[in-house]
């Protein structure tokens, strides 16, 4: 299985990130694709991924963090898509919920992480949290569906599923269908073509059952997709493959 959206970098892995990886192993997740959320982390994730086989980087600035964006910043993201392993532009998107950064700046580097996109041929990465329409808006305007990607962690109505499945995205399943009391985001994954559902576990974050409130790692990413299972009525394994077939496609991995 691949786990389409971990942030390894962060420093919850620092002491024990050797047994991370190698419970990884135990549970067949082959690829884990870490995150950047700013310069220092996607920097990091560069030298995880070149450190260890089973970790390929994504790199961006989160939408969180976009307050700190200088001239300077995504000529340097920029340049990190030269580097090896790296196979996404992200994370990248648009959070009115925390609003930690003024809307009106997430929209410009938004659209400029789509912009490197395009420039690059690398498919997105992308959050989203209160701010469906603005999504929706500015990736039909800036012409995102000419790379495409994912919405991580989708958690948001299904008319935006259907506008972001029209536009060639694909749809992240996190932790969250692991949980109770999120019946309407199962019935909605329930419904959603599986050739389009990436699974992720926003490590360290967002623990799905049994380990919710505790730290999140990869190989939990198997807890997800059992209940993406029982959702879709099928096999663990027709789960493990066909996401594994969707991240590998989406990202040019084997
Ligand atoms: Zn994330």
């Amino acid at each position: 299985m691949i786990d389409s959206h971990a942030h390894l970098d962060s420093k919850d892995f620092d002491q024990d990130l050797n047994q991370t990886i190698e419970r990884c192993q135990e549970k067949n997740i082959r690829l884990v694709i870490s995150c950047g959320t700013d310069v220092n982390s996607s920097k990091k994730n560069l030298d995880l991924a070149e450190q260890h086989s089973i970790i390929y980087a994504a790199v961006g600035i989160h939408p969180h963090e976009t307050y700190q964006i200088e001239n300077a910043t995504l000529a340097i993201i920029s340049g990190f898509l030269n580097k090896k392993k790296v196979v996404a532009v992200g994370e990248t998107g648009l959070d009115y919920y925390y609003n930690f950064s003024l809307p009106d700046v997430q929209r410009q580097s938004f659209k400029h992480h789509i912009r490197l996109a395009r420039e690059s041929g690398f498919p997105l990465i992308i959050h989203c949290r209160n701010a469906e329409e603005d999504l929706v808006k500015i990736l039909k305007q800036e012409k995102a569906s000419e790379v495409g990607g994912v919405i991580h962690c989708f958690a948001g109505r299904k008319e935006t599923a259907s506008a972001c499945l029209d536009l060639g995205f694909y749809l992240g399943v996190s932790g969250m269908i692991t949980f109770k009391n999120t019946k309407d985001l199962t019935s909605l994954f329930s419904e959603l073509p599986l050739d389009r559902l990436l699974v992720e576990t926003d490590s360290p974050y967002l623990a799905p059952h049994p380990h919710r409130g505790k730290r999140n790692e990869p190989s939990y990413v198997v807890h997800t997709a059992s209940r993406l299972a029982e959702l879709k009525n099928v096999t663990l394994e027709e789960i493990e493959n066909q996401t594994t077939e969707n991240a590998k496609k989406l990202f040019r991995v084997t």
